[in-house]
């Protein structure tokens, strides 16, 4: 059974690179009928972020992706926070000390620190690694009655990796293919910490031995880890998971990675839903609160490094379940595109129902609708939902519905308005008296009238529509008209005209 797992450190908010990697493990896991699991990879207790694990858990459910296992849904592996699976650690790291693939070391950080500036002193780079470790303070140095002796002094101690002296490993990525890397060129890294937690290189592999991890699909940034981990498996006997690192996100343009401050520099948010820093107050902004529709961030989000079949472009996250192939997944970078985004969710907009439209716009912070009803709010949301980019843009392109112009646009005015238009307009307001705007066609009466003035019909629609709108833009007048209703249309002529 497949078993796929997304694994964050609770080190701040996720951004869209997270997401994306959540997103494909779940989609891969699900297309295979497997699991997925969300695990909290919280061993690093420095970079812990207050709140972090919070967010990732919304931010995943805002997005429809439902761990089948996770610290909240619970599972059959649990605990799924790594801090609270020390005992399971400690149990594996007594198995990796008798083997030949881990050692203990005492060095402090002073005195790694001076062989550092010893090295570097003489224009070379230090690592702990087959080189160095035979001068260094560890129990491949020191006799065994020394070092139980500094274990019984409670001197602290790190336990590290052996790297194999000499040896080539060939690496298999189900995007990259093959690689093969020189062991010489890696170092001896900490599995456990000096306070007893395992670091991130050993936790990691343990977990996914012990929650039966099939497929690890994870940011590139973990490729040179690789050779560490397959060695790490070897040195357990553990049969290893099959790997796929995923490509970049790439800034909109120039060159390089999207970065978490790229949203503030150009203009879009570069988190899933809002996150306060909870030492410095700064808010990041997210798409949720930008007015996203969770089904348009994931579709956009999904198609950062993916292409389905027949260039479809617009899946929901049950197709997206079904075409998901990793094969189809790119090596070579995605580039974020702000205007993309904006179109995913035009498109959903126009998807939802009128009435659903609704429930969005009233949830919008910063507008008031008291003063419409329902049915009226309905009807100018089937006018304007096809040309919305948000919710809120109905409400704000709309506002003429809601508020009689106070002003008319200067352009407007100089191309639609003179004492003739204004002679038009009274008229016309005067007509529209004896009008009956429930039954009567608005765009024929319009018709007739202009015909009756010997006028085209550009001479009445135009300055009628600056009337009730206050500038040249916006639906059919017709419809505005029955929209504001009989009064209110004649109300604002009258104002105009005045
Ligand atoms: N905790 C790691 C991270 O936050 C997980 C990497 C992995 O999936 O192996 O990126």
């Amino acid at each position: 059974k497949v078993r796929v797992r997304f694994a964050p450190s609770p080190t701040g908010p996720l951004h869209l690179g997270g997401v994306r990697t959540a997103l494909y493990d779940y989609l891969f896991a699900k297309n295979h009928g497997g699991e997925f699991i969300l695990r909290i990879e919280d061993t690093d207790t420095a970079r812990y972020v207050e709140g972090a694990e919070e967010y990732i858990m919304e931010a995943l459910e805002w997005c429809g992706i439902i761990p089948d296992e996770s610290p909240k849904h619970g599972g059959k592996f649990a605990p799924y926070r790594q801090s609270e699976r020390r005992d399971i650690y400690e149990k594996h790291l007594a198995e990796i000390l008798k083997t030949d693939y881990a050692y203990i070391a005492f060095d402090t950080p002073e005195e790694l620190d001076a062989v550092r500036n010893e090295f570097e002193a003489n224009g070379e780079v230090f690592a702990y690694n087959y080189l160095t470790r035979n001068r260094l303070k560890n129990s491949l140095t020191l006799s065994k009655e020394e070092v139980q002796r500094l274990i019984d002094e409670k001197v602290p101690y790190v336990v590290r990796f052996k790297m194999p002296v000499d040896r080539v490993l060939n690496l298999e990525d189900i995007i990259r293919g093959k690689s093969s890397v020189n062991t010489n060129t890696l170092d001896d890294k900490v599995l456990v910490k000096n306070d007893g937690m395992p670091t991130y290189h050993f936790a990691n592999i343990v977990d996914d031995h012990e929650m039966e991890i099939t497929h690890v699909i994870r940011g590139e940034e973990w490729l040179p880890s690789l050779g560490l981990h397959y060695l790490l498996y070897e040195a357990m006997g553990w049969e290893r998971p099959q790997f796929a690192h995923l490509s970049l996100i790439l800034k909109p343009e120039g060159k390089g990675k999207l970065s978490k401050r790229d949203g503030d520099k150009f203009g879009f948010p570069v988190f899933p839903l809002n996150f306060k820093d909870p030492e410095t107050g700064n808010i990041s902004k997210g798409y949720r609160e930008a007015g996203y529709l969770p089904e348009a961030f994931i579709n956009m989000v999904a198609l950062l490094g993916w292409s389905p079949a027949n260039d479809r472009e617009i899946l929901t996250l049950e197709e997206m379940v079904q075409e998901f192939d990793l094969n189809k997944v790119h090596k070579a970078g995605a580039r974020f595109n702000k205007e993309k985004a904006e179109w995913f969710n035009s498109e959903y907009l126009r998807a939802r129902t009128d009435e659903e439209v609704l429930g969005l716009l009233k949830n919008v912070d910063e507008i008031n609708l008291a003063n419409s009803s329902d049915a009226q709010l309905l009807k100018i949301i089937s006018l304007m939902k096809e040309r919305a980019t948000f919710a809120k843009d109905i409400y704000n392109e709309g506002k003429f519905f809601f508020e009689a112009p106070t002003q008319y646009e200067e352009k407007a005015v100089k191309k639609a308005w003179n004492e003739a238009a204004a002679e038009v307009m009274n008229a016309f307001s005067l007509k529209l008296e004896s009008a009956d705007f429930e039954t009567d066609d608005l765009k024929q009466l319009i018709h007739d009238f202009a015909e009756s003035k010997g006028l085209g019909m550009g001479k009445v629609m135009m300055p009628l529509r600056l009337c009730l709108v206050g500038e040249l833009k916006g639906p059919d007048v017709p419809d505005i008209m029955q929209i504001l209703g009989k009064e209110e249309t004649i109300a604002r002529i009258k104002n105009a005209v005045n």
